[in-house]
C-alpha cells in the first residue's frame, strides 16, 4: 500500500513545499501507533462539541460548499445502493457490479446557512480495479468508507483503504466516515460485526485526526435497503468537511496549498472506461 504511481509522485513533488511532513504518514501507520491506546484515556466530548458548534453557529455568513466525495470499500458492501438510496432511488436487490467508477451530484443544506453540493464518485472495490481507482481519488475532499456488517473481512482492510485514499488524492489527509451497511440483516438474525469494534476504531482515530487535521471520524450504521440513516451518513460527513475547511482556513500555511476544485478534478480525468 505504500507504493505510489509515478504520476502521483510527480504531482506530490510539485506541492512538496506546502505539505507538512506529518501529512506524508499513511493512515495505516497512524492507526498502528494509536490502536493500543486505552479507550478510557480518551475524551470523547471534544468531538461532540466540535459538531454542535458548527450546527448551532448561526451568526456566520452563508457558506456554500462543493465537495468531491468518494465511496470506498470492498465490492458488494452496498456503495452503489447507498448512493442510490441517498438519491431517493428504489432498492432493487440486484447486484450490478460497478465498472471503474461512476459519479452523480446532490445538493443539501447543513445547519441553517451551509449550502452543500456533493459530487459523489462511486468506485469499484474489487482488487482488479485498484490501478484504475487511483485516478479517481484526485481532488477528493471527503470519503465514505462502507463495510458490510455481515462480512467481517469488509471492515478489516479499512486502514489500507484510507491509506490508498490519502496517498492518491494529492492533498493528503481528508475526512471520511465509516458506514456499517446492511443493518436490516441484523434484524433478520444474520450475524453482524458489532458496533463496538467500529466505534473503538473511530473514537481512537478521531482523537488523533482532530488534533492534527481538525476533523473527527464518525461511524454510522445504515441500511441502504430500508434507507435507515442514509441521509444522516452523508450529513455527518458534511459536518466533518465543514470542520476541516474551517480548520484549514485558520492555518495560513496549509491554506496556501493548491486545492484541486471539483471541476478541475472531473475535467482532468480521461475515463479509461469509455463505453
Ligand atoms: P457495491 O459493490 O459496494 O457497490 O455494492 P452494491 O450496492 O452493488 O450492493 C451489493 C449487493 O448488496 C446488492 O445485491 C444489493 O442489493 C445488496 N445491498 C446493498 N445494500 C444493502 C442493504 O442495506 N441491505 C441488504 N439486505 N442488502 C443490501
Ligand atoms: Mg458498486
Amino acid at each position: 500500500m505504500n507504493e505510489q504511481s509515478d504520476n502521483n509522485q510527480s504531482s506530490r513533488e510539485s506541492i512538496e513545499d506546502t505539505v507538512d511532513k506529518e501529512d506524508e504518514e499513511s493512515f495505516h501507520d497512524l492507526w498502528e501507533r494509536i490502536k493500543d491506546t486505552q479507550l478510557s484515556k480518551l475524551d470523547e466530548t471534544v468531538e461532540l462539541l466540535e459538531d454542535e458548534k458548527i450546527l448551532l453557529d448561526d451568526n456566520r455568513m452563508e457558506d456554500v460548499y462543493t465537495w468531491k466525495i468518494v465511496l470506498i470499500g470492498e465490492g458488494a458492501v452496498g456503495k452503489t445502493t447507498l448512493r442510490r438510496s441517498f438519491f431517493g432511488e428504489n432498492f432493487t436487490g440486484e447486484y450490478l457490479q460497478t465498472i471503474g467508477a461512476d459519479f452523480a451530484t446532490k445538493e443539501d443544506t447543513i445547519g441553517s446557512k451551509n449550502k452543500v453540493k456533493f459530487v459523489i464518485w462511486d468506485l469499484a472495490g474489487q482488487p482488479r480495479f485498484k490501478n484504475i481507482r487511483k485516478v479517481f481519488y484526485t481532488g477528493a475532499q471527503g470519503a465514505i468508507f462502507v463495510c458490510d456488517l455481515t462480512n467481517q473481512d469488509s471492515f478489516n482492510n479499512i486502514t489500507q483503504w484510507i491509506s490508498e485514499l490519502w496517498n492518491n488524492n494529492n492533498v493528503g489527509p481528508i475526512p471520511f466516515i465509516v458506514v456499517g451497511n446492511k443493518v436490516d440483516l441484523r434484524e433478520e438474525g444474520v450475524l453482524t460485526i458489532s458496533d463496538k469494534i467500529i466505534n473503538e476504531f473511530t473514537i481512537k482515530t478521531s482523537q488523533e485526526t482532530l488534533k492534527r487535521y481538525g476533523f473527527g471520524i464518525k461511524s454510522i450504521i445504515t441500511s441502504a435497503k430500508t434507507g435507515y440513516n442514509v441521509n444522516k451518513a452523508f450529513r455527518s460527513l458534511a459536518i466533518q468537511l465543514i470542520a476541516h475547511e474551517r480548520h484549514l482556513a485558520k492555518q495560513p500555511k496549509q491554506s496556501e496549498r493548491p486545492r484541486v476544485s471539483t471541476k478541475d478534478a472531473v475535467l482532468k480525468i480521461d475515463s479509461p472506461l469509455e463505453k
